[in-house]
């Protein structure tokens, strides 16, 4: 059996993950192939504690960190290899990328210090475990507020300050530049159907291998 396909979605809070998400699932589903739909920090019943503490409780910014791949090796442990290695589709919500985007581009993480944890939590003789995709769903801050305004309640990050926001947009946008192959930006701002026919496009050819 040929490993499944391990797709993420990023982006600034409001920028369109979970629309756009959901519409991926069922779009795989519709191939007849079998998809596990899940999120970081969270994804299993361990992760999903520690989310709770990671989006409330005011920590060290290392220690944020440490608990995001504490929560990413149990992710990855017991639900994303085990999944891929069944032969199924992984479509997550946020992995390393907004890691690097938000602890390292938002809060000024070390670089180094990200990079040890990435190896240490995904490191593998064959090389970085990382998806095989990754959509960056790009919008200004203005429209992610704007989308954000809708009577959500906000969590610790999506409190932060417009100049944060700004950094973690960049941080993506330069992760972006520097794996140009696993990443594509995609031009959030834009209708959902304009962007549901792109994330067709963009799958096309990842579905006809499986087929
Ligand atoms: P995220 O998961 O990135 O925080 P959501 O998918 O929850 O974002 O979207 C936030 C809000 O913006 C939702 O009300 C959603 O319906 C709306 N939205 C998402 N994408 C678009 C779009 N392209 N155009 C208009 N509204 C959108």
């Amino acid at each position: 059996m040929t490993r499944g396909r391990f797709i993420s979605v990023e982006g600034l809070d409001g920028a369109g993950k979970s629309t756009h998400l959901q519409w991926l699932v069922e779009h795989v589903r519709q191939q007849q192939l079998s998809v596990v739909q899940t999120r970081e920090p969270g994804g299993t019943p361990l992760g999903e504690q520690l989310r709770t503490l990671l989006l409330n409780e005011a920590m060290h910014l290392e220690t944020e960190a440490l608990l995001m791949f504490a929560a990413r090796n149990e992710h990855i442990q017991q639900v994303i290899l085990p999944a891929l290695q069944r032969g199924e589709w992984v479509l997550c919500d946020r992995f390393t990328d907004a890691t690097y985007a938000y602890q390292c581009g938002g809060r000024g993480l070390d670089l180094a210090k990200f990079s040890q944890l990435e190896h240490w939590v995904q490191g593998r003789p064959e090389g970085l475990l990382e998806p095989d995709l990754t959509l960056i769903f790009d919008v200004p801050l203005e429209v992610s507020k704007a989308r954000m305004a809708n009577g959500r309640v906000l969590d610790r990050f999506e409190r932060e300050q417009a100049d944060f926001h700004a950094r973690v947009r960049a941080a993506y946008l330069q992760r972006a530049k520097s794996a140009p192959q696993r990443i594509k930006v995609i031009d959030a701002n834009r209708s959902i159907e304009a962007i549901q026919h792109e994330l067709a496009t963009i799958l096309g050819p990842w579905l006809q291998e499986q087929a």
